[in-house]
């Protein structure tokens, strides 16, 4: 009896995390409240004195760089975020490739301004999503990484090739070997 509580209080809880940690909405109001802009990759002619333009962020620990379009702050909590061209539409979930962007940024953050980041958000053309930066998502996005510098150094991987996966990856139909054989 007591197991079959545990279990229904864990599902629950792995659905009620997952639900909130992640979360699709209309609003696509890119500044947090009460954050100010302290990083942008955007071509702005007015340059503000106290704001960073356009820098890669290198973060040493992990060999990882990037360029957000915004970082918001407010005192030690930053808020990155990356605009998208193109539309999500009725999908509930961000494209993977654009999730494990985000998440790369909230680590090259931690690392380089030694805050962990709390949430960032994705902006599509019609929807946006406010991602939680929770141990789940690095934890897979440390995986991927590990698997691509595993597969560049060896020319080996096992990819989770399908046309549901590989829907908006830009090289299914160019380079990709493993897309070709499926089709
Ligand atoms: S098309 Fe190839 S590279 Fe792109 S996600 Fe699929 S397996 Fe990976």
């Amino acid at each position: 009896m007591w197991i079959i509580f545990i279990l229904v209080v864990v599902v629950f809880w792995l659905i009620y995390s997952k639900k909130n940690a992640i979360k699709k909405s209309k609003y696509k109001n890119i500044v947090p409240l009460g954050y100010k802009l302290f990083y942008t990759d955007q071509n702005t002619k007015e340059k503000e004195d106290n704001v960073i333009y356009k820098k890669i962020l290198y973060s040493e620990k992990y060999n990882i760089q990037g360029k957000p379009d915004y970082i918001f702050k407010r005192f030690n909590s930053y808020y990155p975020i990356e605009l998208k061209s193109g539309s999500i539409k009725d999908d509930p979930m961000p494209h993977l490739g654009d999730l494990m962007q985000l998440v790369a940024y909230f680590i090259i953050i931690e690392d380089l301004y030694g805050h962990r980041v709390k949430e960032g958000k994705l902006v599509y053309k019609d929807y946006c999503f406010r991602i939680k930066n929770t141990r789940r998502l690095r934890k897979y996005f440390f995986k991927v990484l590990s698997d691509m510098r595993h597969m560049l150094k060896t020319g080996k991987g096992n990819p989770t090739c399908s046309f549901t996966h590989c829907k908006y990856c830009i090289c299914r139909h160019t380079v990709c070997e493993f897309y070709r054989k499926l089709s």
